[in-house]
């Protein structure tokens, strides 16, 4: 024991930071956790878990119209009041506020409410007061960033998009990526309608090219005015709501524009540049492969390291750190083939390489694809088609990657990643048997190479 206040001071109480300080004080150590905002960081309060609650509630619009076009049912009237889902999703996060506070204390962690700032490498000043520690982990997230285009200022980001007083009408939404795909779903479940607009060719770059182009299909056949090469150059309020100019010269009017534009480290103004703290260009935290920064004593894990921006990440690389200070278990975090999803209508699910990445790396591969109306729509009018594809390295046999856009996209995948994860190979995927009828068993089922 050192003549320091603690063994661990994390800055930042988010997915991260909490589960770092918890195991690290369940092995004995005498930890601190600083927060300036709320508990459980932005997955818990304005990411995840709130995202997947509108997620489930914009998807009603679409099951009513699935029950009353071919089950049978008459669905009298429906109506939406946002008012009412937001209080519920609200009452539900302090719920979740709450739990983390009680998951602290009863790990012995010392929480502290207030911004810290690192005054030197052992250091870490909150509202005046100095905490000395042997190890200092940063764990601060990250923030929405906005292109700087004149009007920028009446936007809005994801985070503001969860406490709107009122549910708005007409939505444009900008970006390609996770968030602006799922916003878009989600207002336009909730019955708004919508724009969304990507300056790029394709949305969903880095995700594999079957996915993309059926998620756009997908998207569009359900009404989202979904447009690429497109970008807003001029947002004006005006007395009729808020006008974007784009830069083709058409324009746009809308309630609410949201830019979901990419989000970056949340690392100025925490005095890490002056303690010696290495930052990259986009002010992300360079570290080490056991999370530590470029001083010793300064460690960093979640998304202000920028790795990858995912919750069950920053969870990981929390438990190798607690593995790697205080239970003589150097432990590197392991980012080869973590499963994601998209909670997009249809959702995104996908884990290992996509197609372009493994005829980069292994040259030939073999192409498992399939593309079907699942047995619930043969019944109804919605005519949402499900695409499922294995990507294969034909040396090995191994799977190398799983896609799958339909229904229930992170469910099925989640199971896959475990057999990735496995490193099974084809014939392995073949001498499973599927389970009838489901649409997950076609991944056990695809017999014929496309490709
Ligand atoms: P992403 O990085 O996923 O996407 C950002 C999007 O904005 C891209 O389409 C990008 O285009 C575009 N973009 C960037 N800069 C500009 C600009 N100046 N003008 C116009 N468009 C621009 O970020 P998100 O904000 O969607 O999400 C952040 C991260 O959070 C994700 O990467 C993901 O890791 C995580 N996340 C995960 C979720 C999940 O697991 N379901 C849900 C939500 C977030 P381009 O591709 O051309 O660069």
């Amino acid at each position: 024991m050192t003549s320091r206040d603690f063994d661990l001071f994390t800055i930042g109480a988010g997915s991260g930071g909490v589960r770092a300080s918890r195991i690290s004080a369940s092995t004995g150590a005498r930890v601190a956790v600083a927060e300036e905002r709320y508990l459980g960081g932005t997955c818990v309060n304005v990411g995840c878990i709130p995202k997947k609650l509108l997620v489930y509630a914009s998807h009603y619009r679409e099951d009513f119209e699935d029950a009353a076009s071919g089950y049978g049912w008459t669905i009298g009237e429906r109506r939406f009041d946002w008012p009412t889902l937001i209080a519920n999703k609200d009452r539900e996060i302090e719920r979740l506020n709450g739990i983390y506070a009680r998951l602290l204390d009863a790990a012995g962690v010392k929480r502290i409410e207030g911004r810290a700032r690192v005054v030197d490498p052992h250091t870490v000043e909150v509202d005046g007061r100095r905490h000395t520690a042997d190890n200092i982990l940063v764990a601060v997230g990250g923030w929405p960033t906005l292109p700087a285009i004149p009007g920028i200022e009446h936007a809005i980001t994801s985070n503001e998009a969860f406490h709107l007083k009122e549910m708005p009408e007409r939505v444009i939404v900008v970006g390609g990526g996770y968030i602006a795909v799922e916003f878009a779903g989600i207002f336009h479940g909730l019955g708004a309608s919508v724009h969304q607009l990507y300056r790029g060719p394709l949305f969903l770059r880095g995700f594999d090219d079957d996915v993309r182009t059926r998620l756009a299909e997908e998207i569009r056949k359900k009404g989202v005015d979904l447009r690429f090469d497109s970008s807003v150059s001029r947002i004006e309020k005006t007395d009729a709501g808020l006008f974007a100019e784009l830069e083709d010269g058409s324009t746009l009017e809308a309630d609410a524009i949201l830019y979901a534009t990419g989000r970056t480290p949340l690392s100025g103004d925490l005095g890490l540049a002056a303690a010696g703290v290495e930052l990259d260009e986009r002010g992300a935290i360079v570290v080490d492969e056991y999370s530590r920064s470029s001083v010793p004593s300064i460690w960093a894990i979640g998304d202000v390291t920028d790795r990858i921006q995912l919750t069950p990440v920053a969870i990981h690389e929390a438990m190798c750190l607690a593995a790697t200070l205080f239970e003589d278990a150097p432990t590197a975090p392991d980012h080869e083939n973590v499963a994601s999803t998209v909670f997009s209508q249809p959702p995104v699910g996908s884990v290992g390489l996509t197609e372009a990445q493994a005829r980069e790396r292994f040259g030939e591969v073999d192409i498992y694809r399939s593309t079907f109306r699942a047995l619930k729509h043969t019944l109804t009018e919605n005519d949402e088609r499900t695409m499922m594809k294995l990507i294969v390295d034909p040396q090995s046999d191994r799977v190398i990657g799983c896609h799958m856009v339909g229904p229930d996209a992170g469910e099925i995948i989640q199971g896959l990643a475990i057999a990735i994860k496995c490193r099974a190979t084809k014939a392995q995927f073949d001498a499973t048997m599927g389970i009838h009828p489901t649409a997950a068993e076609e991944f056990v089922t695809m017999r014929e190479k496309v490709e």
